[in-house]
């Protein structure tokens, strides 16, 4: 079944791998969570496992997805903070129930306040987004340097200079069209 879906992109911030779900938004938009098992999927793959998502739950979580997205894509750019965005982000950081638990092994891992609760796992996702557009962590928000894709990401390099949303699939692709322009400039080259 799950292979029909597109497949999630991993990242290691939780908020903008969020965002991520919907992916290409400059271009021919992938959808990543089209149906309510693939946000349980999604979620469970993300430390906040949830029994069930109805579609008023899904539609919740696309409507934080894009408000996230609009709040840190001006925040990278520095642009002021769309009120509606900022307004949807707080109430769901409200709204959500959830405690981080130390484990004996020394992580931490969301403890939701209810199963059923898809609202807790998003007041988590939303925290995550605050803590970055307020510049609480240590990194830079940054927008994909791909035109199809401008997606804002979280950027912890060393040198903040990364310059693609994901490695492998912007980047590269990126780096292929270079490559191939390189080659057109001068075929005989054989880099
Ligand atoms: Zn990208």
């Amino acid at each position: 079944m799950c292979a029909a879906f597109p497949d999630f992109r991993l990242g290691n911030v939780l908020a903008t791998s969020f965002t991520g779900t919907l992916s290409e938004r400059h271009g021919t938009a992938v959808e990543r969570v089209p149906t309510p098992q693939r946000l349980v999927d999604w979620l469970a793959v993300n430390g906040l496992a949830v029994d069930s998502c109805t579609p008023a739950q899904l539609d919740l979580a696309r409507e934080l997805r894009e408000s996230i997205h609009a709040a840190a894509t001006a925040a990278a750019v520095q642009d002021p903070l769309p009120a509606s965005a900022v307004q949807v982000i707080n109430d769901c950081s409200a709204q959500g129930r959830a405690a981080a638990i130390l484990t004996p092994e020394g992580k931490r891992r969301w403890q939701l306040g209810s199963a059923s609760c898809v609202e807790d796992a998003l007041g988590v996702i939303a925290a995550d987004a605050i803590s970055i557009i307020a510049g609480e962590r240590d990194g830079r928000l940054a927008l994909c340097a791909s035109p199809t894709c401008q997606a804002a990401f979280f950027d912890t390099s060393q040198s903040r200079t990364r310059k693609w949303c994901d490695m492998n699939t912007c980047g590269n692709r990126q780096k292929k069209a270079r490559f191939h322009a390189n080659q057109r400039r001068n075929p005989r080259s054989a880099e």
